[in-house]
This record gives C-alpha cells, structure tokens and sequence, in this order.
C-alpha cells in the first residue's frame, strides 16, 4: 500500500505472485503441510525464476538484485507458502556468507549450484545447551590436526538439515568468547555427520533438526572466512537476517488478514456479514494498520541496506514490528474464523502456528528489544 516498487521489482514480484498462485494454490501448501513433506516442485519452479539467487551477482551465478527483492520474495513467500519462506531465509543467509567470506574455490564449488537451486545448505549455530547465549555455551569444536581439523559436538533445532547437501557449521576454535569461533563448511555426507529429524509442531514442510558430528575430519579448505572470525562474520550477516526474518512474519501476516477478510465478508450471523459488526471491523482495520506499517519499515530498512548504511537499529525495529504484527494478526484471524479455524484445509492454522518461529528466531525479540534499549535508546545494558 505505501510500498512504492520500482518497475523491475514490481515486474519481478507480479511474475513470481503468478508462479505461486499457478505451482502452489493453498489446496496443495496445505496437503503438503499435513504430510510435512518439503515441495521440491515450488523450490524447482522458484529456482527457474531466479529466486534463489537473488543478492548475488550475475558474475558468480546469482540473478543480482539486493535486499529489496529478497525482501519482496520472502514477504510473498511468507502469505503463500510459509514453510518455503523459512527456507528461503536459510538459502539467502548461506548465499551471503559464501558471497561475501567464501574463497574463489569455495564460491566455485557451492554458490552458483546454490543459486540454481541445485544444492540446498543449512545454517548450524544452535546447541541443544544454548541459543540465545550461544557464544558462552558452544560446545562444538574444531581442532586443528596435521593438515586439516577434526570437528566434534552436536547441533540442534537446524532448519533443512535433512535434506541439505552442505552444512555450515559454527565451531568453536579458541578459548577467547567472541574472537574464538569458526565456520566450517561441512559437506553434509561427510563420514561422522548424522543428522536426524525432529518432530515439531510447525513450519511442517521444512524439516528441523539435529546434528551430530563424530570426529569429523576436514581439510584446510573447510574453514569459510577467517580462522577464529567466525562470529562476528556472522553478525556481519544479521541485519539482513532480521529484516529477511521481517519479511516473513509481515507476509504470514498479511495472509493470515487477508483471508479473515475474505471470511468477514461472506460469513453471515444475526443476518449480517460479521464483518459489518465493529467489534470485528476495528480489529481488522488495527491489525491492517499494524502489519502495513512494519511491512512498510522492513522495505524502507532493505532500501537503505542496499545503499551501503548501516541498518543495525533499523533492521532490528523493523523485525520487532513484523513479528509482532504478524503474531497478533495470525490471533484475530483465528478469531475471526472461529471453528472453521481448525480445519486443516484453511491456512489460517498454519499461518497461526507457523509464526511462531519469528518471534525468537535469528534473535528472540526480548534480545532484539534489549538490543535495541541499548543502541536505540541509549538506555544501560540490561544483561
Ligand atoms: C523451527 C526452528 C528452526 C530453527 N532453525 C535454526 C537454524 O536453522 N539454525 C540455527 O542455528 N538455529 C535454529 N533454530 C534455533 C533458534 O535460533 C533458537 O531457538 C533461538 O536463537 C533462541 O534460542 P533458545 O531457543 O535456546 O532460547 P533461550 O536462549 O533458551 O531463551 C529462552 C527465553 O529466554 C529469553 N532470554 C534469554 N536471555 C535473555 C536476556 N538476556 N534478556 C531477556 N530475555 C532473555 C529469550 O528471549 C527467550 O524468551 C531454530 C529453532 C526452531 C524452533
């Protein structure tokens, strides 16, 4: 609504609105949801499109465009196929980071196929002891042997794992807390790599997971980036992780709105539209309100990304904004359809439970709050 395109975004957005509309109408999102199953033909059909290497330059496989058209993609995503949104978060954080820290060989053998959709990766951070203070509680480690390392821990909560062809692994490589982590990129069949999946209660058509790895042998060339650097090459990626993780919740949102509306306004009781009781219609406008303004600052932010400032409160409002957004818009939609909301044949259960995820991932909204008390507000640190 206040979001102004430009003519090759708008051409971008509308050709891949119609790809989903023709390889992913809501009846199949939602079969394949119930038998949380991956859809290897919208990840196919978005590969073809270009989707996949969005961000990355022509000269190294991608189809070029920034963070607005990542953006734009994933906030489609997130209304049509909310699963493939949260895949599409991964594929864009691993495409930066083998873009930006990966050498001439590493960005040979990975990011053109990445972008084809060829190969599919995963981002390995989490433990099982620690998300959220993961740089006191990183249990992983790589060390060095003769010619190489030997990797060891255990991973968890790791999104694709299953079906990916390369992890990138988060290991700790010295004692020092921040400037001690590396990135390793492991190919995921290496001999000591076990991956297994997690039940869970959303995001059902892409599998969450969790890793082990036994004495792992690597070589030189497995370290992505800088030896010991690791950490902070992986803050350097997190203001477009927050506002691809924005573009999400604004477009589980949004959906999730859009079809209480169209509900709204064909469900009748007491021999009206519900829609035409205010209860319900100021609702719907406040969320509209809500989710139009967050969806605008998530756009403003990438555009601002993709001149060169540094976005890291911006970034971080944005998210804050859409995950909240989205959160309460996926609740009023579970209100306006009452019963019906259940169904399994309706999205709005799966906008309501998939959300979720945007509320403490990449960073939980207590931490980005805290972030931004901080560097917003100037307020003192609070932990
Ligand atoms: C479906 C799914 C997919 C995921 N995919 C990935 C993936 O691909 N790769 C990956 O590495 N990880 C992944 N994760 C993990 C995710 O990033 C973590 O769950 C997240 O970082 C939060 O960590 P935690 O769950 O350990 O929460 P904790 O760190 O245990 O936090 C629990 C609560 O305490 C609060 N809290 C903690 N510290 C503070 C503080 N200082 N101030 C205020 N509140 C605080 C938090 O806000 C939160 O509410 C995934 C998780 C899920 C469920």
């Amino acid at each position: 609504m206040f979001v102004c395109p430009s003519e090759d975004e708008a051409i971008y957005c509308e050709s891949l609105e119609k790809l989903l509309r023709d390889v992913a109408p809501v009846q199949r999102v939602q079969a394949l949801d119930n038998a949380k199953a991956f859809d290897f033909e919208l990840h196919a059909a978005m590969a073809e499109l270009g989707a996949w290497g969005v961000g990355v330059g022509e000269e190294l496989g991608g189809g070029g465009g920034g963070p607005v058209l990542q953006v734009m993609t994933l906030e489609l995503l997130g209304r049509h196929a909310t699963s493939m949104a949260v895949f599409g978060v991964i594929q864009y954080m691993a495409s930066r980071l083998l873009r930006q820290y990966g050498s001439d060989a590493q960005k040979a053998q990975y990011l053109a196929d990445l972008c084809a959709g060829k190969l599919r990766a995963s981002f390995c951070m989490t433990e099982s002891g620690g998300g959220t203070d993961i740089l006191a509680t990183m249990k992983t480690r790589a060390v060095r042997e003769d010619g190489g390392w030997r990797l060891t821990g255990s991973k968890h909560w790791i999104s694709g794992a299953a079906r990916s062809d390369v992890l990138i692994v988060v290991a700790r490589t010295a004692e020092h807390r921040s400037r001690g982590i590396s990135l390793f990129l492991v190919p995921a069949s290496t001999p000591g790599v076990t991956v297994s999946e997690l039940g869970t209660f959303a995001i059902n058509g892409y599998d969450t997971c969790a890793i082990t790895f036994d004495e792992v042998v690597l070589g030189e060339d497995a370290v992505l980036g800088t030896v010991d650097q690791g950490f902070m090459q992986v803050l350097g990626t997190l203001n477009s992780e927050r506002l691809n993780a924005a573009a999400v919740a604004a477009g589980i949102g949004r959906g999730a709105h859009r079809l209480a509306l169209d509900y709204a306004r064909e469900r009748e009781a007491f021999g009206r539209p519900i829609g035409q009781f205010q209860a319900l219609q100021h609702k719907l406008v406040h969320a509209g309100v809500e989710l139009e303004a967050a969806w605008t600052m998530t756009v403003s932010a990438a555009r601002l990304e993709e001149q060169g400032r540094d976005v890291s409160v911006e970034s971080a409002v944005a998210k804050l904004a859409a995950s909240g957004a989205g959160q309460r818009a996926a609740q009023l939609g579970m209100e306006v359809i009452g019963g019906a909301a259940f169904a399994l044949e309706l999205p709005m259960q799966r906008y309501y439970r998939d959300i979720r995820l945007y509320s403490f991932a990449p960073l939980t909204d207590d931490m980005i709050a805290n972030f931004l008390g901080e560097r917003w507000l100037g307020l003192p640190r609070s932990y």
